[in-house]
């Protein structure tokens, strides 16, 4: 059938040492990045992702008809549809999936939970089991997220660190993610990398962000409300530039082993990793808006009123060592450069 042959077509890879990834999330932001910068460099590349109206569709279209220029086929469907997945394995013999579909944002979950448990752990498990049973099975890369540090306040958070008070459901699904990632390795023998990013943004990215609706309310002239900590703390991010976050997965795609089809010690282990992607720079909400205010030539309205307990954590802040030492990530863009080519 005609499908059969574009999902071919996409997923073709362009020599013996290319890669065959499933991009799940494909018109999501960082997922729209991520394949085209695999297509790019010649890997075959599906994308899979269900258009959800989370926030607006018409701009997941768009990225769709980007992915469609660059020759990457993005495929209408839920990864709770396991005949279709299977499908997609049956056609492709993918060697990697790139695991990016998830309900994202932590205030959302106070209006509704249950997608996220739809799509961050029934979405996961069902993904990982068609993994499983796939032929080849393939060594998978998923993102994780600097939530899982919750209320902890040790700075700079190390992926050893205690991830055992979440503050928002967002934040408690990706924990349940990473428990559920170790099961998988362990008895099935997938080869697994989290990937926790903190605060990602670049073009092309979500309009639920901050930086986003800051500069929407700054240019409307209507005032920004800026939170703040206990005892007048400073609540800061860990901004990551969309460019340093696709090297960093593309380069654990490229470390990731093969997975070896039973899990255990004796039976030969498959890998099991997690990292911190982030830029290592706090940057103070204060501080992005002043960013803001200098790129747009406009002076934001401000008021500062206490954190409200929603979801949102004081403070971010990654320390990247071990990304660093396996697999050589090293961010470049501070949030000035960043918003520049955002703004
Ligand atoms: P995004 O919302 O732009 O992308 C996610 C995509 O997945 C969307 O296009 C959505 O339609 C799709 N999707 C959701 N549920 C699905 C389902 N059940 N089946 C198929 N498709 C589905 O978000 P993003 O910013 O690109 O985030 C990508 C990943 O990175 C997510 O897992 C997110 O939790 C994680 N993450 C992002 C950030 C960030 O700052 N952007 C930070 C930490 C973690």
């Amino acid at each position: 059938p005609a499908w059969e042959r574009r999902v071919r077509s996409s997923a073709r890879v362009r020599s013996k040492t290319a890669l065959s990834v499933l991009v799940t999330g494909a018109a999501g932001f960082v997922g729209t990045h991520v394949a085209t910068a695999l297509k790019r460099r010649g890997d075959g590349v599906l994308g899979i992702d269900n258009f959800n109206d989370y926030y607006d569709v018409a701009l997941k279209n768009s990225r769709k008809a980007l992915l469609d220029r660059a020759g990457v086929l993005v495929v209408d469907g839920d990864i709770n549809d396991a005949d279709l997945l299977r499908k997609l394995f049956d056609v492709v013999a993918f060697t990697h999936v790139m695991h990016l579909a998830a309900q994202a944002g932590v205030r959302y979950a106070m209006e509704n939970p249950n997608s996220y448990v739809h799509s961050n752990i029934a979405g996961f498990v069902n993904l990982l089991e068609v993994c499983k049973s796939a032929n080849p099975q393939p060594s998978i890369v998923w993102a994780s997220s600097s939530s899982v540090y919750g209320l902890n306040s040790k700075v700079p958070f190390s992926e050893k660190d205690r991830t055992d008070h979440p503050a928002s459901l967002y934040a408690a699904t990706k924990k349940a993610d990473e428990a559920i990632a170790h099961v998988y390795n362990h008895i099935y023998g997938l080869s697994i990398t989290g990937l926790r990013f903190f605060t990602v943004y670049g073009p092309w990215g979500r309009p639920d962000m901050a930086y986003f609706f800051f500069t929407r309310d700054i240019l409307k002239r209507r005032v920004i409300t800026v939170f703040e900590g206990p005892n007048h703390g400073t609540v800061a991010r860990d901004f990551t530039y969309i460019d340093d976050i696709v090297k960093g997965c593309l380069a654990a795609l490229d470390t990731a082993k093969k997975s070896t089809g039973s899990g255990g010690k004796k039976r030969g282990a498959a890998q099991l990793r997690v990292f911190n992607l982030g830029n290592t720079t706090p940057v103070p909400v204060s501080k992005l808006l002043s960013i803001l205010e200098k790129l747009l030539k406009v002076k934001a309205k401000k008021r500062v009123l206490p954190l409200p307990r929603n979801g949102d954590v004081q403070f971010t802040h990654a320390n990247i060592s071990l990304a660093y030492k396996e697999l050589g990530y090293k961010p470049t863009t501070n949030l000035e450069t960043g918003l520049k080519k955002v703004c």
